[in-house]
């Protein structure tokens, strides 16, 4: 086992590392920007070295610094957390040449699922069940015609290196076609530098159901169930659940079953998630994700799985712990995810926190950095916080986390945690009847309230 573990991460994702860690009797390194010189994650590490000035090219994705940072405090692996560098794999394969371990896929299979036309071949030929739409990218305006004739209308353009709903456009009908084409293939050549686009039927009310995974590389996978991340907002998730109230139990299984089998012909290792669109009883892939989730608290949860450690364990070479048969799921789980931004605005919301009081109790747990006295920087992600709540029942974990709100306390910073308290009251949240889109509606009709 490793004896010393770099985090090339921050916030809460970094303390969650660390606390693996601490768990396996492994030492820690946190690397920080200038910004970061006083938060909890450096706090906690055994040792940390500041890698550079706030900007995250400059200091969380300067591969140089944090390369040096493991040479001279002697780590053994690299864990990259969730964001930066996590689906890198340049830097998954410069971590090996430069003689550490990086705790996650292999690199090729990084890449693979990186670029979404390669990555939907490659799903679509390992047994899992696709978007109807064109097979890989579409080259002309012909071929557009012809695909948008197979598949129908309203239809959707992505582009290949799609990310965070960038350079997708939805075209109703042939003349819409070739103007979204063309608007797709710009955005996407701004935001990404390559304007491959590719074609899917657009479909109308599902729901985001992914499937989370753990896999050795010798042969064994597993899946942790799905989890429902449904609402979200500029396809941002918001708040997710384990398991989706959608799913029954022979539907969890056929697609985990789906899941083990394209993974085991892939020969993929490390913790992954595929995340599908869910509409009439049927899946449909969109992208797997190499690395850990920021809502994967929830299928530790139901499972009691500790997926970091599973994570650690496989990079350092041991075979899976956990068969199949081994997991039972048990209750309900429920991630809020809050922000340091204006609940009804969403602007981010940085700044010094006067006073923090985390909510405790049965079947809570809080992930965050924060403490009375700490300056949100305002250079990051706005996540500050994962209220993550476990209950027997559904209904239980609803009461549980409307407790568990109403105890949070986070005073000098604007968050979502009103946000989340008109949510959970809402009546087809509590009944779970909600698609990728009501979200953005609920927060149209209600918002405007201020916090
Ligand atoms: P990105 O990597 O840009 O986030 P995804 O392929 O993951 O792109 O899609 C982002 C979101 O766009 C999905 O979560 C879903 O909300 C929506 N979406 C993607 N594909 C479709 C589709 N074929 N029909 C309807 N909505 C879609």
């Amino acid at each position: 086992m490793f004896e010393k573990i770099l985090i090339a991460n921050r916030g809460e994702i970094a303390l969650r590392v660390h606390r693996a860690c601490r768990e396996m009797g492994i030492e820690t390194v946190a690397v920080h920007s200038t910004a970061d010189a006083d938060a909890m994650h450096v706090r906690l590490a055994d040792e940390s070295v500041c890698i550079g000035p706030p900007a995250s090219k400059d200091s969380y994705l300067n591969t140089s610094a944090i390369l040096s940072a493991a040479t001279i405090t002697g780590a053994d692996a690299i864990h990259p957390g969730v964001g930066f560098l996590s689906e890198n794999a340049d830097f998954a394969a410069m971590v090996e040449e430069h003689g550490f371990v990086f705790i996650g896929p292999e690199p090729e299979h990084i890449s693979l699922m990186g670029d979404k036309v390669a990555a939907k071949q490659a799903a679509g030929s390992l047994g899992i069940p696709l978007v109807p739409g064109s097979d890989g990218a579409v080259e002309s305006d012909e071929e557009a015609m012809e695909v948008a004739k197979q598949i129908g209308y309203p239809l959707l353009i992505k582009a290949s290196a799609g990310g965070g709903g960038r350079g997708m456009k939805v075209a109703r009908n042939d003349d819409e076609l070739l103007p979204a084409l063309r608007m797709a293939k710009s955005e996407a050549k701004a935001a990404f530098g390559y304007d491959v686009v590719y074609m899917e039927r657009f479909l109308g009310r599902p729901r985001h159901i992914e499937v989370q995974l753990l896999a050795d590389g010798q042969g064994n996978v597993i899946h942790l169930g799905e989890r429902d991340c449904s609402l979200q907002r500029r396809h941002q998730k918001l708040l997710e659940e384990a398991p989706s109230p959608a799913l029954n139990e022979s539907e969890r299984a056929a697609i985990g079953e789906r899941v083990i089998s394209a993974m085991k012909k892939l020969g993929y290792r490390s913790a992954g998630t595929i995340e599908f669109l869910y509409e009439n009883g049927e899946f449909f892939f969109i992208e797997m994700n190499t690395r850990l989730q920021v809502e994967h608290p929830i299928s530790e949860a139901i499972t009691g799985i500790d997926l970091v450690r599973e994570q650690i364990r496989i990079a350092a070479g041991a075979p899976l712990s956990i068969r199949q048969s081994d997991i039972a799921f048990t209750g309900h789980a429920i991630e809020c995810r809050i922000n340091a931004e204006n609940p009804d605005t969403f602007m981010p919301s940085p700044g010094l926190v006067s006073d923090y009081h985390a909510p405790g109790g049965l079947g809570v747990r809080v992930d965050s950095g924060l403490y009375s006295g700490y300056r949100v920087p305002s250079h990051y992600d706005s996540l500050i916080a994962k209220l993550i709540v476990h209950g027997q029942t559904r209904n239980e974990c609803l009461m549980r986390l409307r407790r568990a709100l109403e105890e949070f306390v986070i005073e000098g910073v604007s968050t979502t945690i009103p946000l989340h308290q008109r949510l959970i009251q809402a009546n087809d949240f509590i009944n779970g009847e909600y698609d990728i889109h009501w979200l953005e509606r609920f927060v149209e009709l209600t918002g405007g309230e201020t916090d």
